[in-house]
């Protein structure tokens, strides 16, 4: 293997010691904690645990996180109900609705009923509108840790070419707005399930993001030599020898992939960790931000 690994792990522990650092020193002004209210519906086991890891990660690094649960037949009026709470709650700053909902038919609403000051998932339209526009906003929490995943990793941007697989609403689609905005400066190229010879794409590419939910989508032939790869898939794949039943695996053949390019995010421990850190990050701008403190 020659790639160098781009250890989201790693580089989320120091982020999120730096926003700890900045979370006591808001505390010490302002008087309080921020605050992040999560609304859970249903017992989707995958939900559970993110949503558990989202609460743990707040608790290390000094913010306030309050949970509501609901059962899986609350509905929509029982859903809204609690994001209309968590809305008028001036201890909350940011507030997230877990996702996927027990009937997704309503996340569209469910989002929207979310005041675009505390949408630190950065789903609502007005956010995304901003972000199109490259105004300041709240950037969905995975697309922005890619983004600084390749910063911190110092990996070139600017006028890179970028191969973007996925053209979903929380990763692939803000993911190429953001790196093809003023200042990131990207070509960016997104690409799907509809897109003729992926290869054709990715094998000219200087970095290829791979979003699609599918265990080898990007396989060796497909790169070009020395090009970074990041890989936000997660997949459970079964696996009897381990006690889950199951490992994680992304959507990129890994280890053929990296022999062949010059850098690469693992998973578990690539993506991941930066997402939840991003939340962190999102949840302590909404705070200064409802203080008038900026950013
Ligand atoms: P999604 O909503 O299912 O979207 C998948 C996208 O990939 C779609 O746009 C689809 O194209 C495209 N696609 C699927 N297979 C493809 C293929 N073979 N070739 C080209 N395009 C293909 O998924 P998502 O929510 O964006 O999530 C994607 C993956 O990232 C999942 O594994 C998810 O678990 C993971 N994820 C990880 C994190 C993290 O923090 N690490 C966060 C969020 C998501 P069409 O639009 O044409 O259908």
């Amino acid at each position: 293997m020659s790639a160098r690994i781009l250890d989201g792990k790693a580089l989320a522990a120091g982020l999120r010691a730096e926003i700890a650092a900045e979370v006591a020193a808001w505390q010490d002004k302002s008087g309080r904690a921020p605050g992040l209210g999560v609304v859970l519906a249903g017992d989707n086991p995958a939900s559970r645990s993110y949503v558990t890891g989202k609460e743990k990660a707040c608790a290390a690094a000094g913010i306030l996180s309050r949970e509501i649960h609901l059962p899986a037949a609350a509905g929509r009026a029982g859903i809204l109900t609690a994001v209309q709470a968590l809305n008028a709650d001036e201890t909350i700053d940011a507030v997230l609705v877990q996702l996927p909902l027990p009937d997704p038919a309503i996340e569209r609403d469910i989002i929207e009923a979310i005041d675009p000051a505390k949408d630190v998932d950065g789903f609502h339209p007005l956010n995304i509108g901003r972000l199109v526009l490259g105004q300041t906003t709240f950037v969905p929490c995975t697309p922005l840790g890619v983004l600084e995943m390749l910063r911190r990793s110092e990996v070139p941007l600017a006028g890179a070419a970028v191969v973007v697989i996925g053209r979903s609403q929380i990763v692939g689609r803000p993911l190429s707005f953001l790196l093809s905005q003023k200042g990131v400066d990207a070509t960016v190229t997104l690409c799907h399930t509809r897109t003729f010879d992926l290869a054709r794409f990715t094998r000219t590419a200087d970095i290829v993001v791979v979003a699609a939910g599918r265990p080898g989508t990007l396989t060796a032939d497909m790169i070009r030599p020395g090009a970074v790869v990041v890989d936000v898939g997660v997949n459970r794949v079964p696996d009897p020898a381990r006690p889950a039943g199951y490992r994680l695996v992304g959507d990129v053949d890994f280890e053929a992939v990296a022999a062949k390019a010059s850098a690469i995010t693992p998973v578990p421990g690539g993506v991941g960790p930066m997402t939840v850190t991003m939340l962190l990050r999102n949840t302590l701008d909404a705070a200064r931000r409802r203080e008038g403190g900026g950013r």
